[in-house]
């Protein structure tokens, strides 16, 4: 038997759709804020994560997919997608375009990461960047649309974290006193760790394991170093988050896996996660698009993962479909029933067939094993008589109706 790749999940119904009822919420907020979609293809040259991410990071050092195609180009799975936005951004010089600033994204993203609850290989992530603009509204605005997002589909427990990690002028300062700082302790921490601290110190920041948590604890807060500039955006994003009501805590020690941040940096959890508690993160990256050949130009965007958000909703109680099973038997019955099923749908019931005889038993006990609630019977008495009976299989009930009222019933159920 051939299985699915280590790491990876194929997904049917009803999961998928859960997956497309957050989607659709994704859409509907997004598109509220000017958010318009951006697709943007799985394949990249590697040479963009490679310059986009930083080269010392873990994806790029370890986690890529990165392979030669057949004439020798070295490409690479994306493995977050904020590098191929602000690729396509520079290449189709979208931040010429108002209409063109504020992007969203959902797909899916692949890393070589070892596969544990909550951390997949191929997992998936909704995004959305703003180009173009260097204010703290901007930063305030974008985490406000997504914690709208994240209520209205249901995420129990969102917690925002905020930091600033400054930006090239003030950040070399605080790397110094971060590196004075664990230099003591360096023989305590991992090798990561001890690593990290010589060749990209804030990194450190982001260890997760346990022995060196104390020490890491003990390290200087960020914001305690911000320059003038960069101090006033902290403050005026914090202003606007309380304008717009995000409730947030400061997480003075915040930094995010990749290089490009610069200023702001945020972190959502979700009570509902286990260890793996981040559910979405993101930040400021005003220095992105020139690092990739691009032009000067500010960046703000955050990714959340889809299976994270989906193990941090509450499940839905166990119901029957709203759907409509149509059994017929007997002679000349199944064309009735072709047209029966074409009026229900276009009154909006969904509707389901057989095409191959069987009996109203068997039939049924299908709808059983579909778990839909609703089964119309059509016999040779009902093709008739142009009333048909309708079986409501969560209570057994059953009633003779005409078309029209067996139309509008069904499509209720659905919502139509
Ligand atoms: P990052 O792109 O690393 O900032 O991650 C953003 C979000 O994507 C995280 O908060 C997770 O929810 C999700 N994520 C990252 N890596 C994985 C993975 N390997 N499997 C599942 N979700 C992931």
């Amino acid at each position: 038997m051939i299985t699915a790749v280590k790491g990876t999940q194929d997904l049917v119904f009803p999961e998928v759709g859960r997956w497309q009822a957050v989607e659709r919420a994704a859409h509907e907020t997004f598109a509220r804020y000017g958010f318009t979609e951006i697709r943007t293809p799985v394949l990249e040259p590697t040479e963009l994560f490679v310059r986009g991410i930083g080269d010392e990071t873990d994806i790029v050092t370890k986690e890529m997919y990165t392979f030669q195609d057949r004439k020798g180009r070295s490409l690479t799975m994306r493995p977050e997608n904020t590098a191929g936005v602000a690729r396509a951004v520079v290449e189709h010089r979208l931040y010429e375009s108002p209409l063109h600033g504020r992007l969203y994204y959902i797909g899916p993203q692949f890393r070589y990461e070892r596969p544990q609850k909550g951390r997949y290989r191929q997992f998936h992530q909704i995004g959305a960047e703003v180009l173009g603009d260097p204010a703290p509204g901007v930063d305030a605005e974008t985490i406000a649309m997504v914690m709208e997002f994240l209520g209205a589909v249901g995420v129990m427990g969102p917690a925002v974290q905020v930091n600033s990690v400054g930006c090239p002028n003030c950040r070399p300062i605080y790397v110094s006193a971060l590196k004075e700082e664990l230099a003591g302790s360096a023989q305590h921490l991992c090798g990561d760790c001890r690593r990290r601290l010589e060749t990209n110190p804030l990194r450190v920041l982001d260890c997760k394991v346990p022995t060196c948590q104390p020490y890491l604890d003990k390290a200087p807060s960020f914001t305690d170093f911000l320059c003038e500039a960069c101090a006033e955006h902290h403050d005026a994003l914090r202003e606007a988050l309380e304008i717009l009501r995000v409730p947030f805590v400061p997480r003075p020690r915040l930094v995010r896996g990749l290089d490009y941040y610069t200023r702001t940096v945020f972190e959502v959890t979700s009570s509902a996660l286990g260890a793996q508690d981040a559910l979405l993160g993101g930040g400021r990256y005003d220095g992105l698009l020139e690092q990739i050949g691009g032009p000067a130009c500010a960046g703000f965007g955050w990714a959340l993962g889809m299976e994270r958000l989906l193990m941090a909703l509450p499940q839905p109680a166990a119901s029957r479909l709203p759907w409509t099973y149509l059994a017929w038997a007997g002679g000349g019955t199944y064309r009735a029933a072709l047209a029966l099923a074409r009026d229900l749908r276009a009154a909006g019931a969904v509707v389901v067939m057989e095409h191959t005889a069987r009996s109203f038993k068997s039939g049924l006990k299908r709808a059983d094993r579909m778990n839909v609630r609703y089964v119309v019977l059509l016999g040779e008495e009902e093709a008739g008589s142009g009333r048909f009976t309708l079986k409501d299989m969560a209570t057994g009930e059953q009633w003779a109706l005409g078309r029209e009222e067996l139309s509008r019933h069904l499509a209720e159920e659905v919502g139509a």
